[in-house]
């Protein structure tokens, strides 16, 4: 079967309850952001931006699991931020898992390969020792990490830990092959990590999916080659959307990176020809997302927004009208459902009911659509049927060839600040104090791996300025 029988039946018995009890508005997913802070600062990412990202503002658990309970969506998705900062994160996972949802963690990755070491110090016992050397091997652990690992006592060994479980599924952020998804994080050595997180969780068990969203530079032949490499790694599912000009992002284009955002994001026309071949992407690799919104993405019909159906859920409340437009928060799922003008949103007809709609067709407005039977045609039920219960796209074989592909950026010296550095290091630009910027690290609270964005920055403005003076020069 192409999802777990589990996965599938629980969220089919859902959808049947509710049709049946013909509750007009439920939600089916969840999109928990127990906090904004986040390591990285993301171009396009509009919540970093438009909430506090202060570790004071944070949604306590209790709350986090109490909406959970309210809006009673079967599946939880826990993102941010990054929501491995969270200091209650493991507790707040496995109160889901208690009250039985489906959990995606969606994360850069960064943190992953902690989060499991923490995993393999509580249950470590001498029969894990064959899955220790295979991580020693592939380099996902160190020496010194698998020797912490052994000897854990105490507090590790009690410590709430995330374990692999077939309710719960690391969800990875990857927006395309090395140079692409590096650029668009704002930091080098990022995809390295979370393909080093991916290998390891996959060894020891646990579901492992990645999202991506498209932008106006997605190059259409990177993403099919991502979801080879990806597939090759025996990556459980891909959730695939397209970034589009909503507000907060937009924002943030124009006035941090002084960019046109008509320039990054997609219009519908664009996002229908980047999404042309998504139903064939359906075929090879197993795309979450139901095949009649691969058929709104691809062009070939109309769907209405459901955003009520995947609702958020923040420091601030219930945020109306959807996971990228804020109108408004609600201290109440119902409250937010009453008093919510849904009519005055989407695009219907090609009409957009509001014009910050008119460009969207993001998956947490239009996936549940096609799930839910609005816009139904004849034949949807089927072809959502066959989609679920079909079998499994095979992976991909691994291949030196797939493995060239992925890592086209930093690991072979084509970093988007491979220019920076090399200009930085030449005597010219060592005379104008480029390089003592760029040797400023770690005062923001990133790891040692690499630049933040303010130094990015810092370090371009003194790269043109010096590039200024050896013109004038010459
Ligand atoms: S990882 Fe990037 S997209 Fe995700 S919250 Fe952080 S900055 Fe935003
Ligand atoms: S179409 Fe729906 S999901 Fe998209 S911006 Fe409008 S309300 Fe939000």
């Amino acid at each position: 079967m192409r999802f777990p029988l589990a996965l599938t039946v629980k969220i089919a018995s859902h959808i049947v309850k509710h049709k049946i009890a013909r509750t007009p508005k439920f939600a089916m997913v969840l999109q928990l952001e127990p906090l904004h802070t986040c390591n990285l600062t993301c171009t396009g990412c509009g919540r970093i931006r438009e909430y506090s990202t202060n570790l004071k503002d944070m949604v306590p658990l209790e709350q986090c699991l109490g909406a959970a309970t309210e809006c009673d969506a079967p599946m939880v998705s826990i993102c941010g931020g990054e929501p491995l900062i969270y200091p209650k994160i493991e507790e707040l996972i496995a109160g889901l898992h208690e009250q039985g949802r489906v959990i995606y963690v969606c994360t850069n990755g960064v943190f992953m390969r902690k989060k499991m070491r923490d995993y393999l110090s509580a249950v470590y016992t001498p029969a894990m020792e064959p899955k220790l050397q295979r991580l020693l091997k592939e380099q996902l652990i160190t020496e010194k990490e698998a020797e912490a690992i052994r000897k854990a006592e105490g507090a590790a060994k009690t410590k709430v830990v995330i374990r692999p479980s077939k309710w719960m599924y690391w969800n990875v952020h990857v927006d395309g092959l090395e140079y692409t998804h590096d650029l668009i994080v704002e930091r080098e050595g990022v995809f390295k990590e979370c393909i080093a997180a991916i290998k390891m969780a996959k060894i020891l068990g646990y579901q492992t999916a990645t999202n991506t969203t498209v932008y106006k530079e997605t190059d259409v032949q990177e993403l099919e080659d991502m979801f080879k490499y990806l597939s090759s790694l025996e990556v459980d599912g891909h959730t695939i959307s397209p970034g589009y000009d909503y507000d907060a992002a937009k924002k943030d284009m124009a006035k941090r990176l002084g960019r046109d955002p008509k320039e990054f994001f997609l219009t519908r026309e664009m996002t229908r020809q980047k999404f042309a071949k998504i139903q064939e992407w359906g075929k090879m690799f197993t795309i979450f997302g139901t095949p009649v919104y691969q058929e709104f993405l691809a062009g070939k019909r109309e769907l209405t927004c459901t955003a009520w159906a995947i609702p958020t859920y923040n420091v601030r409340g219930w945020k109306a009208p959807c996971y990228l437009m804020t109108d408004g928060h609600y201290g109440g799922y119902q409250e937010m459902l009453g008093n919510v003008k849904w009519e005055n949103y989407g695009v219907v007809d090609g009409k957009a009911r509001d014009p910050r709609c008119e460009n969207c067709m993001v998956h947490c407005g239009y996936d549940p659509s096609g799930a839910l039977g609005t816009n139904y045609q004849a034949g949807d039920n089927w072809k959502n049927f066959a989609y679920n219960f079909g079998s499994k796209p095979k992976p991909v074989a691994a291949s030196v060839e797939l493995e060239k592909r992925a890592y086209n950026g930093t690991t072979i010296g084509k970093g988007h600040l491979a220019e920076a550095k090399a200009a930085i290091n030449s005597p010219r630009a060592a005379m104008n104090g480029a390089q003592s910027v760029f040797q400023r690290k770690g005062h923001h609270d990133h790891d040692e791996a690499g630049l933040d964005t303010t130094q990015r920055d810092e370090v371009l403005a003194k790269l043109d300025a010096a590039k200024k003076t050896e013109v004038k020069a010459e």
